[in-house]
């Protein structure tokens, strides 16, 4: 399959964890010739111009754009639309638009919005971690894992040649390919991705407002369990802030089952009711079994951390 598609041309908007693990692995794979960065950052440029991610950059993004048969745009999800609206108009003829974003609503109207010349796929590469910028990036980021496609109600030729050859840009640097509704995907990822981060943050967040435990006590005893949920609570800001606001009926649905669920809890531990504690805890137990056998974790302990903890 990979032998099928090559571009000559990739300029990626964004050049940050998601964008520049992108670009290293079409790179290694080579599944294209140049790839040129576009970031309002000229810092950005410059880094991943000499960690070689990029060839050459641009801040401007008709500039960056002109002549690529693929652009990535892998910004955070609040700039899509905006960007999308520019790529209309500045992006080649026939080009391959892809995004990265956690949240599909959002690149869906922006697709359905282009012009029919160019090709908007809307894609999300279920992968990533709690760090951001290019030195963030590598190449093995999407092995093993899955990306979401979620195309626009096109029924042209060209647009599903489009949306078979952005499946096959992902299963070319190892990722396995869904195609969903985006609707459906929003709600899956609230489940999966945004309410767990939501948690994080907010935990992390209310640790610190415990007045009678001292910083020096959270960070020396963290390894209870706060360590973890620290990981996913370093998450950079602004991407999610704009996930949440960009998704936002789907995390409040969620979010209203996670609070019914915690007072039931909350009327177990006050009751002195164990057997519903032992219930519920040994049914969550087994979906962790199940991602361990679907490849999507270690099965090791702890992570797989060593035995100080790294
Ligand atoms: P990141 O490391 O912060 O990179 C984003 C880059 O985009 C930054 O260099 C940022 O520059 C630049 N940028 C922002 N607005 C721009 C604009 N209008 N034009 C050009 N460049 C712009 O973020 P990331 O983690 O790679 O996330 C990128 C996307 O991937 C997001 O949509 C996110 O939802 C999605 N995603 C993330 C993960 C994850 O685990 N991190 C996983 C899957 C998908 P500034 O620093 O100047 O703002």
């Amino acid at each position: 399959m990979t032998d099928s598609i090559k571009f000559k041309r990739a300029a990626i908007i964004g050049v940050g964890l998601i964008g520049s693990s992108l670009a290293r692995a079409l790179r290694e794979r080579k599944l294209v010739e140049e790839i040129i960065g576009v970031d309002r950052d000229a810092d950005v440029i410059m880094r991943a111009t000499k960690l070689g991610v990029i060839d050459s950059g641009e801040t401007g993004l008709a500039e960056g754009v002109k002549g690529a048969d693929l652009i990535i745009l892998s910004t955070p999800v609040g700039a899509i639309g905006a960007v999308a609206k520019e790529l209309g108009a500045a992006a080649d003829d026939g080009a391959l638009i892809i995004d990265v974003g956690s949240v599909k609503g959002v690149a869906l109207d922006a697709a359905k919005a282009m012009p029919e010349r160019v090709h908007f796929v809307p894609c999300h590469p279920v992968a990533g971690t709690e760090q951001s910028g290019p030195e963030a990036g590598f190449a093995s980021l999407f092995q093993d894992r899955w990306c979401i496609l979620t195309p626009a109600p096109r029924e042209d030729g060209a647009y599903k040649a489009a949306v078979e050859k952005a499946a096959a840009l992902w299963s070319g640097v190892g990722a396995k390919v869904e195609i969903m509704d985006a609707a459906h995907h929003d709600l899956a990822l609230a489940v999966t991705s945004h309410l767990p981060h939501l948690i994080a943050f907010t935990l992390v967040g209310a640790a610190d407002d415990v007045e009678s435990v001292a910083a020096g006590e959270v960070v020396k005893y963290s390894a209870g369990g706060f360590r973890d949920f620290t990981r996913i609570a370093a998450s950079d800001p602004i991407m999610w802030r704009d996930v949440f606001l960009n998704n936002k009926d789907a995390v409040l649905e969620v979010l209203g089952r996670f609070s019914e669920e915690l007072a039931v809890m909350q009327r177990a531990i006050r009751w002195g009711d164990g057997k519903a504690l032992e219930d519920a805890f040994t049914r969550v137990r087994g979906l962790r079994r199940a991602i361990v056998e679907a490849g999507q974790e270690t099965a090791a302990p702890n992570f797989g951390r060593d035995d100080k903890g790294r």
